[in-house]
């Protein structure tokens, strides 16, 4: 029997949040109309989680987890669970509590009303860093400007997608997976709850600076083109700026000999100028080739080194 439902949680060193979680979507599965699965996609913690899960699987059978062999990181964690799910509803929450899973009643029931796609939005987070609340601001706001397909603002990967999404976003081969991205660019009936996001249960935040500047250039590059035309823009105001320069020096070569514009600071300037540009524009194309590299390589997306409530032991 298939389940109606599937429940999808990425897990990184959560020890002390699982119990709870557990708790309060377990509360939430007993009152859904159908059969749910409960996926725990385990990305490599270091602590007691994967435990923990094990124990939940043995104890409960609607709990399947799926165990990487290393850290591969949250959306490649998220994708493996959209791989495994066998459910005509699909829901992927955040395994500390900062997406309430009493939510998702409302959720399905924008899904009855023919919506595939609905992706939580977030009104307000409370308590979390300035620094935070301002980069994700700011960057949300910069993406919308740029990317190709309108991507909502604020909305994390806390959504129900229908099955039919989830095949789409499956049948996808790219690596650099974007989920919030994706998600948007296949289309179909797509609709936002407003939620206030909840702080953290416990525990430390799993998505460092670094891994958040990774997932914010991961997203501009894999959904704008934009980035590219800037070293034309800049090559275009560069070229005038000489043009505007060789005109001003011969003129001043002509009435003033001696004008300071010909010396060596101007030199100087030009050539750190240049310089700048072109390294800019080499950084840029950079980090598309280093994505054409990545894509052609080929390698599976994830290792699995445990699996619980699947048939398949290890899949690539
Ligand atoms: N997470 C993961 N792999 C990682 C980092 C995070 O699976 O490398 C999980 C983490 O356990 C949590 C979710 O992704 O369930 C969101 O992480 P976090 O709460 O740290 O990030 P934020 O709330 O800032 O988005
Ligand atoms: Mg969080």
């Amino acid at each position: 029997m298939l389940p109606k439902y599937s429940f999808i949680i990425p897990i990184y060193n959560e020890e002390e949040t699982l119990l709870e979680m557990y708790r309060r979507v377990s509360t939430v599965m007993d009152r859904m109309d159908g059969a749910v699965e409960l996926i725990f996609v385990n990305d490599g913690s270091r602590d007691r989680s994967i435990q923990i899960i094990r124990e939940f699987h043995q104890q409960d059978e609607r709990v399947c987890y799926l165990s990487f062999a290393r850290n591969f990181g949250h959306q490649i964690a998220v994708t493996a669970g959209l791989n495994f799910t066998r459910g005509k509803v699909i829901v992927v929450l955040d395994g500390d509590l900062q997406d309430p899973p009493e939510l998702i009643p409302d959720m399905v029931e924008k899904w009855r009303q023919g919506y595939q796609v609905v992706y939580a939005q977030r009104i307000k987070r409370s308590k979390e860093s300035w620094f935070k609340r301002f980069t994700a601001y700011s960057f949300y706001r910069i993406l919308k400007y740029l990317a190709d397909v309108d991507i909502p603002t604020d909305t994390g990967d806390f959504c129900l997608m229908d099955r039919q999404i989830v095949e789409l976003l499956n049948a996808m081969p790219e690596r650099n997976r974007y989920i919030r991205g994706l998600r948007s660019w296949v289309g179909f009936r797509q609709t936002a709850i407003p939620f206030e996001r909840d702080p953290r249960f416990a525990g430390d935040v799993k998505y460092t600076f670094r891994k958040s500047l990774a997932l914010a250039v991961n997203s501009l590059v894999s959904f704008s083109k934009v980035p590219l035309r800037i070293s034309t823009y800049l090559g275009l105001l560069s070229a005038a700026l000489a043009l505007l320069m060789s005109v001003l020096i011969l003129y001043w070569r002509l009435t003033a000999p001696n004008s300071p514009l010909t010396g060596f600071a101007a030199i100087a300037i030009a050539i750190l100028f240049l310089g700048s540009v072109q390294l800019i524009s080499i950084g840029i194309l950079g980090e598309y080739i280093g994505r054409i590299y990545e894509e052609v390589k080929g390698r599976p997306l994830y290792t699995l080194a445990d699996v619980g409530g699947f048939e398949i032991k290890t899949k690539s």
